[in-house]
């Protein structure tokens, strides 16, 4: 098979022993003799998968009984509205980082006041505002935790004197996280947890129906959460297979030694990327130091190399690199080194960057 290094920003690389037990789970789930994708939602097998996903999710982040855990249609953008549906009653607080959370910001205005406590649109979301002052009125503060289009992660879980929603789609499972600073945690599962066509919510239970405002059943987190974990995301037909690959994924995290591991070796990768780019001559990196993403790491040519951009693109291309171009409001390149990203792929793409410097000369 032709050799190819993944930095897609999302779908992206998935663990290879997670890719080949949902091939054999297609053909034969649970030694059944029928595929994955033909067996009902309420076999006990399936059920079992159901538990166990659940399980991983608060093993690995050490999340209590006062969550629920729950796995939603619709990705990440349809939380940005469900979220506001169910917790914001007048006026809610966002951190404005980027054009995820814009568009987050966009919903929460069609169910009351929104209060942005603080913006980096100004310098084009390359750094983390800070020293910002939360609203104590506003029902909650929402923030983004990693900026996949801009490369700025908040590397902390922050003290906040109001319920905390994060939007962590594209660092959850990288690094220890403290579930219990935060209301709701949520985000789409293409980035490290699974492939498309799931969301994961974690929720404070008892932060739920507070809100006056009549929700559609399939909006009110409740429906998801059942009296026993068996029941939990099972109202109406679960995203089987998306679920099941996420369980494969979560499996390979707790098996490589959890998120703590995940982390260093997210460091190690970041690391060797960012000191690659600020060595070689060609290269920048486009976020503020402090604020670097461990996940997606954005960089443009140097003013001076300005030309050379659609070359590079093509060199990588031929040594095997997929999916570096930039998003087109930064330019420049992303490589997106998510927890399934190997070292030997970073390892290529800046033995790559080194070549081409001297190819430039
Ligand atoms: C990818 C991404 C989203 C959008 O996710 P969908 O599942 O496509 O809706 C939202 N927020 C962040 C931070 C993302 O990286």
């Amino acid at each position: 098979m032709k050799v190819a290094h993944n930095f897609n920003a999302g779908p992206c690389v998935l663990p290879k022993p997670a890719i080949e037990s949902a091939i054999e789970a297609i053909r034969n789930f649970d030694n059944t003799g029928i595929g994955i994708l033909e067996i009902s939602h309420r076999t006990p097998g399936w059920e079992r998968i159901m538990i166990e996903t659940e399980q991983l999710w608060r093993d690995l982040l050490h999340i209590s009984d006062d969550y629920a855990v729950i796995f939603l249609g619709g990705g990440a953008s349809t939380q940005f509205y469900q979220v506001a549906a169910n917790l914001m009653n007048h006026k809610a607080a966002y951190l404005q980082t980027g054009v995820w959370a814009k568009k987050a910001i966009k919903e929460a205005k069609l169910y009351g006041e929104v209060a942005v406590v603080a913006s980096s649109e100004d310098k084009n979301y390359s750094y983390i505002p800070k020293g910002y002052e939360i609203p104590k009125d506003a029902d909650y503060l929402h923030i983004t935790t990693n900026n996949t289009i801009y490369g700025t992660e908040l590397h902390t879980d922050i003290d906040c004197p109001i319920p905390l929603v994060a939007d962590m789609s594209s660092d959850i499972m990288s690094r220890p996280v403290d579930v219990n600073k935060y209301a709701v945690i949520y985000g789409g599962a293409q980035k490290n947890v699974g492939p498309a066509g799931v969301a994961f919510v974690i929720v404070r239970k008892d932060i739920l129906g507070k809100v006056e405002r009549v929700l559609p059943t399939m909006v009110d987190y409740r429906t998801h959460i059942g009296s026993e974990p068996k029941n939990n995301s099972m109202f109406n037909t679960p995203p089987v297979f998306p679920i099941f690959m996420m369980h494969e994924t979560l499996k390979w995290i707790k098996d490589m030694g959890g998120v703590e591991v995940m982390h260093r070796r997210n460091v190690e990768k970041a690391t060797l990327l960012y000191n690659e780019i600020d060595r070689n001559k060609l290269f920048v990196g486009t976020a503020n130091k402090e604020d670097r993403s461990i996940m997606n790491v954005c960089f443009v040519m140097n003013e001076a190399y300005k030309d050379k951009e659609a070359e590079f693109l093509e060199f990588a291309k031929s040594q095997g690199m997929v999916g570096i171009k930039g998003h087109r409001s930064v330019g420049g390149f992303r490589a997106s080194i998510y927890n399934a990203c190997p070292l030997e792929s970073v390892e290529a793409l800046v033995a790559c960057m080194q070549e081409f410097e001297q190819k430039v000369g």
